[in-house]
């Protein structure tokens, strides 16, 4: 059997050849994964990772595609779309499948009384893109109750804890590691259903004035800026006429620095930073890959030359 056929026993419709990525990532760019195949189990899973692995083929997994920028010469082996999408609350517990959308999942929470994820409402992606990247904003993040997840790991379905998941500012374990995601645990607390509600429509509101939604984007491009020592607080201080806010919490947001750079605006082909917030890159319509790598390293070499910041890309590559 060819490599297509055996995809095809697997997850039949499911397959695609030559699927351009554009389609399935948010910055709408993207060349063509030579395979793409949507799981919904375990098993399937499993047996895609096989005919891989026996054929020497590269994998690639994925959730929502909400935060990455995939190269416009695609992807030489298989893509895999984690797309088992259920979940189940057991008084104050959830387990939600990694396919299972965080908005998705913040608006069931919410209507059964539970308290925890309402900042998620306006969360593009998947439960597992979100956990393995530690998303959050409003001030809550996914470690804040998250308590384990459910990984595949080399042929078999290990649960990891809290702690060995090490969660940090946009960082867990499994961003270093080859495990996929299969599902995760949240232990949220009771809290008022309709306030809760309220909160969510309130959230959705504010997203919608802060942030540029219309356009393709990956959402923030960079990691807001750790400051490391004092003496750089001091220089950085003095050098940037820091807000206070970002002192006490020694971190520069990307987005004010690459405003204060006066990159706003900047277009490199049809990748633009956004004139709404600086840290979005967004397509303006007919980006490339190659045009938005040109453009993070006028950002980057910019912050460097005029700051001494080395900024980190938030977003994750794919075919590079
Ligand atoms: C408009 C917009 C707004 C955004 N706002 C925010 C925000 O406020 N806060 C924030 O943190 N992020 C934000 N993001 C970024 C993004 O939505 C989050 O990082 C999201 O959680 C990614 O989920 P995903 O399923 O789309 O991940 P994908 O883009 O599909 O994948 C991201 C990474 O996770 C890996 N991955 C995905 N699923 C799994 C899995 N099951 N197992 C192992 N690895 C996996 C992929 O290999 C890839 O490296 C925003 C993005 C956009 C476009």
């Amino acid at each position: 059997m060819t490599i297509t056929q055996q995809l095809q026993t697997i997850v039949g419709a499911r397959l695609f050849e030559n699927e351009l990525m554009s389609k399935h990532t948010n910055f709408r760019i993207g060349g063509p994964a030579k395979w793409f195949v949507e799981v919904r189990s375990v098993e399937e899973l499993k047996k895609v990772l096989d005919v891989a692995h026996q054929n020497a083929l590269a994998t690639f997994v994925f959730g929502g595609g909400s935060n990455l920028l995939a190269s416009d010469q695609g992807f030489d082996g298989i893509i895999i779309k984690i797309a088992m999408r259920t979940y189940d609350i057991q008084g104050t517990r959830v387990r939600a499948d990694a396919g299972v959308l965080s908005s998705g999942l913040a608006r069931a929470t919410a209507n059964a009384g539970l308290k925890g994820l309402t900042w998620a409402i306006s969360l593009p992606g998947t439960v597992g893109g979100g956990v393995r990247g530690n998303a959050g904003c409003f001030g809550g993040e996914m470690k804040d109750y998250c308590t384990s997840v459910l990984v595949y790991r080399n042929g078999t379905v290990v649960e990891i804890g809290k702690d060995e998941l090490k969660f940090g500012y946009r960082e867990s374990a499994i961003k270093h590691s080859d495990d996929i995601i299969l599902s995760a645990t949240f232990d949220l607390e009771e809290g008022p259903a309709r306030e809760l509600k309220s909160e969510l429509d309130d959230k959705l509101m504010k997203r919608k004035i802060s942030q540029p939604l219309d356009a393709g984007s990956a959402g923030c491009m960079f990691k807001n800026y750790e400051i490391g020592t004092d003496e750089e607080l001091q220089r950085l201080v003095e050098k940037l006429d820091l807000p206070s806010e970002m002192q006490s919490a020694r971190r520069v947001s990307a987005g004010w620095l690459i405003d204060k750079l006066g990159l706003k605006g900047t277009k490199i082909g049809g990748a633009k930073v956004s004139d709404v917030h600086g840290n979005f890159v967004v397509n303006s319509g007919s980006a490339t890959a190659d045009e938005v790598v040109q453009l993070i390293a006028l950002i980057k070499t910019r912050a460097r030359n005029e700051f001494g910041i080395q900024l980190m890309e938030e977003v994750q590559y794919v075919g590079f």
